[in-house]
């Protein structure tokens, strides 16, 4: 196992055991709800939107570790972001995790790239992506990975 395998298995492990950002945000102004009927994942994503940026972003949920350390990661990355920001981060992931092409510069999304060489787990990596963006778009339907064919 490399070094950079082995730092990236600790991203995920990391935040599962510390998830960030977790829990209900009382001043989000958009919700919205992943399921990811498949693996069993859950996940309700918090704004707090002001103008066009991201202010404030939680999630809460349930569900395996891709999913819910994917969505911990998610929430750092969009935090303080445009929704066009969002939207560019979430093309870059989802290449990353249905590629497995891992990014240029070290950073915590490349822990995903594994994801690439189980299909399923790909729709547990992108579940929080997936209601965060509709949360932006102030998409009241709840986000289901089945409408995707990602
Ligand atoms: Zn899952």
């Amino acid at each position: 196992m490399s070094d950079l395998t082995d730092l990236y298995q600790q991203v995920i492990l990391d935040h599962n055991r510390r998830p960030r950002n977790r829990g209900k945000l009382p001043s989000a102004n958009r919700v919205a709800h992943g399921d990811n009927p498949t693996c069993g994942d859950q996940c309700d994503v918090y704004l707090r939107v002001d103008g066009d940026r991201i202010a404030e972003i939680s999630f809460d949920g349930s569900g395996c570790a891709i999913s819910q350390a994917s969505a911990s990661l998610m929430t750092t990355r969009l935090k303080g972001k445009t929704a066009a920001e969002a939207e560019k981060l979430y093309a870059e992931f989802h290449d990353i995790v249905t590629t497995g092409k891992e990014p240029e510069e070290i950073s915590d999304v490349g822990a995903f790239a594994g994801v690439h060489a189980f299909p399923a787990r790909i729709k547990c990596a992108t579940l929080g992506w997936h209601a965060a963006l509709n949360a932006l778009k102030g998409d009241p339907a709840p986000a289901t990975t089945e409408s995707h064919t990602d």
